[in-house]
């Protein structure tokens, strides 16, 4: 059972007028579904509660209808028609005991408000501050609208309340609400009383605590969450600045709630932040309140909990990537069990689900957003169907994922492996500079499967067609992965373009195997995700002058749904990467690339003494297309199903593939559904007029 080490994460403590549990705090965070699907964000928060989680937040829910973030999909608490659908997830938090949280926001300076099309409304009046550069500019608000705001505020208290939560955190961090936007001297020019000082800049807040302690104050726990540092220099909320803040009012809300900085290093990627990152910040702040703390870092260790809680540091643990990776960690603490654990790689997949407004994913948590869309629990599987055993092919993240969820569900699982260690991909890019974390994708699986009577792991062992056919197993999954091209198609080239062979060419695989071009390298980054940055660092670092070429305005250009772009920009520049952006490569010859411009196709050599094509990959299918070519030998050899899955299918980020892992185990045996749709979802009621 548990380590008395962890007790003190079990102990309750008070937020006002409300006791929570224990200290595991699950801090507001988004999902991608929002208002546009709150029901699987309702059981994603339910399947939190379930797992033990002492409070449970929503995500940031719009609480007036003049301040909205479109295109981006949270929740919105404009009306009280809204009040159902959150009571619906107040309902599945508080189901084992939680406390419920909504997170209330009016984004000000950060709502574009292109979707209510009302005239935006900040402290001062500026453009709005969002990830797009909307043209747009907000109006200041004047005396009138402050009184409005704060009555606006009431509002939505008392629909909270009559929604069922237990807390509201008042967003105030990550320059994204109204708080933070009152006290940054970035964000209020004001010249009245709400402006010029600290005393004054904080009044706004102290206003509207006030009103929301008389409103329901009696039964809910008001919070504040304002970040420790705005990073962006003396203008800025500092953290100096911060401390004089709480300590000011010291006993303003019920709890402080410490994110970091921006989102970007609130929520800052593994290759970038360690686990307790923003500890400095933080330390030292409990001394100059009465109430209690939670703060965040991706925590994943129980020891490091433990230790800021006995340091007195913070009083919760608070936790959104560490939540949706594992939404039973709590409970595996409790349990004793803390290598189940499934930690947190810190990719931030996750937060590409709100970035790209569709619905998240997690790399490490397949069934993340799937728990009512798919009815997927994080921890149990469905029961067995009617055959016994599998034959997984490749141990990758799509084959380990495969292998432990049918193992799961009982059946029998051969797991035959060509190389000498689990993990695929992952194996090799756990080595590459800043992606060790990633490691923890195949360390949980072959910890799994370890702990299995009925999984068999077998390496150095290359299957082809005729050996599965040999082996007789009733099901064949093939996991058989990619490999990156060549021949550099991708997307500037669909088909192959003229290289010489004179010049050293390289792909991520040969320098994943160990290849050490020299000189000046090219980089040729027609993938756009993280490998051309990263394989620029590990150049960098093997002595290589470097050249980043990319089609893309950005360097690494889908990162910024990962919320890292800038810090990788910033991190080659300050190595001494040469960066080239908008510009492609047309050809490669003996001893220089043509690069050409993407909008006037000029080209201009650049001399060079090796190629690293970062293109796109190839699937390793050959060994179900050769199998599919002998299907009717499968019956006689007792073949039931074979299925091709993750990169061997089609390649994507490792997300992608545990996805593919976990859906072929949820699936096996499973009824044909025909042409239905896969998954559930909701549809906006009609109005009758
Ligand atoms: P994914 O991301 O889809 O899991 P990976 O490329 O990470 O794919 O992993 C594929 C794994 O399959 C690698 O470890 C590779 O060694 C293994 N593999 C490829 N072909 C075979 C084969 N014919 N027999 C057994 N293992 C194979
Ligand atoms: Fe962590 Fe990545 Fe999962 Fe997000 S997607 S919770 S960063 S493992």
């Amino acid at each position: 059972m548990r380590d008395p080490r962890y007790d003190i994460l079990f102990e309750p403590m008070q937020i006002g007028p409300v006791t929570a549990k224990n200290r595991f705090y699950q801090v507001p965070h988004c999902n991608g579904g929002g208002y546009r699907d709150p029901s699987a964000a309702a059981a994603m928060r339910g399947s939190k509660a379930e797992g033990g989680w002492g409070v449970i937040f929503t995500e940031q829910c719009e609480m007036h209808h003049t301040s909205e973030i479109t295109p981006f999909i949270e929740l919105r608490l404009w009306e009280d028609k809204d009040i159902p659908m959150l009571h619906k997830m107040s309902d599945k938090m508080k189901e084992h005991g939680a406390l419920a949280g909504i997170q209330l926001a009016y984004s000000g300076v950060n709502g574009p408000n292109l979707y209510s099309k009302e005239v935006p409304m900040a402290v001062s009046a500026q453009p709005i501050r969002t990830f797009t550069n909307d043209p747009v500019q907000a109006r200041a608000l004047d005396k009138a609208d402050i009184k409005d705001l704060r009555r606006w505020f009431v509002n939505a208290a008392k629909r909270s309340k009559e929604a069922g939560f237990d807390l509201i955190c008042l967003y105030g961090a990550h320059g994204f609400g109204i708080f933070q936007h009152f006290l940054s001297r970035a964000t209020n020019h004001r010249t009245d009383e709400y402006g010029g000082s600290l005393e004054n800049r904080a009044r706004f807040v102290n206003e509207v605590i006030a009103d929301m302690r008389d409103a329901v104050g009696d039964t809910i726990g008001i919070t504040l969450r304002v970040s420790l540092d705005e990073t962006i220099g003396d203008l800025g909320f500092s953290n100096a600045e911060v401390r004089e803040f709480v300590e000011m009012n010291r006993n303003l809300p019920d709890l402080w709630d410490l994110a970091q900085g921006t989102w970007e290093d609130c929520s800052g990627p593994s290759r970038f932040k360690e686990e307790a990152a923003q500890h400095e910040l933080v330390k030292g702040i409990h001394e100059l309140t009465d109430k209690p703390i939670v703060g965040v870092g991706r925590f994943t260790s129980p020891d490091v909990m433990a230790k800021m809680i006995k340091s007195g540091t913070l009083d919760f643990i608070g936790c959104a990537r560490p939540s949706i990776a594992d939404p039973f960690l709590p409970k595996k603490i409790e349990e004793g069990r803390i290598e189940d654990i499934r930690e947190c790689i810190g990719c931030n997949i996750c937060v590409t689900g709100d970035m790209t407004m569709s619905i998240s994913r997690c790399t490490q948590n397949p069934t993340f957003m799937e728990e009512w869309r798919k009815g997927w629990h994080p921890e149990r599987m469905n029961t067995k169907g009617d055959s016994s055993n599998v034959l997984v092919i490749g141990a990758g993240p799509a084959g380990l994922e495969a292998a432990r969820a049918v193992a799961e569900r009982g059946y029998d699982v051969a797991l035959a492996e060509a190389g000498t260690i689990l993990g695929g991909r992952v194996a090799r890019e756990r080595h590459l500079p800043g992606l060790s974390a990633w490691g923890r994708v195949a360390d949980y699986r072959e910890y799994q499967l370890s702990q299995k009577a009925n999984v068999e792991s077998y390496f150095d062992s290359a299957l082809d067609a005729e050996s599965i056919l040999e082996f007789g197993f009733e099901n064949v999954c093939i996991a058989t992965g990619a490999k990156w091209r060549r021949d550099g198609v991708s997307r500037q080239h669909v088909v192959p373009f003229p290289m010489d062979m004179a010049m050293p060419l390289f792909t991520p695989d040969d320098l994943m195997n160990g290849a050490s071009p020299t000189g000046h390298v090219v980089i040729y980054d027609d993938d756009h995700y993280y490998m051309g940055g990263v394989l620029a660092e590990l150049l960098i670092q093997k002595g290589c002058r470097v050249t980043l070429v990319t089609p893309a305005a950005y360097v690494s250009e889908w990162t910024l749904n990962t919320l890292e772009q800038h810090e990788i920009h910033r991190r080659l520049a300050t190595m001494g990467v040469e960066i080239e952006l908008n510009r492609g490569v047309t050809a490669i010859n003996k001893d220089y690339v043509e690069t050409n411009c993407m909008f006037t196709d000029m080209t201009r050599p650049l001399a060079c003494d090796g190629v690293l094509l970062v293109s796109s990959r190839m699937e390793n299918s050959a060994v179900y297309n050769d199998l599919k070519s002998r299907e009717v030998d499968w019956a006689d050899a007792g073949i039931k199903s074979v299925k091709l899955i993750g990169d061997a299918n089609a390649p994507g980020p490792i997300a992608w593939a545990t996805y593919a892992g976990h859906r072929y185990a949820r699936e096996l045996d499973g009824e044909d559904i025909g042409d239905a749709l896969p998954f559930r979802r909701e549809i906006t009621q009609l109005s009758v007029d």
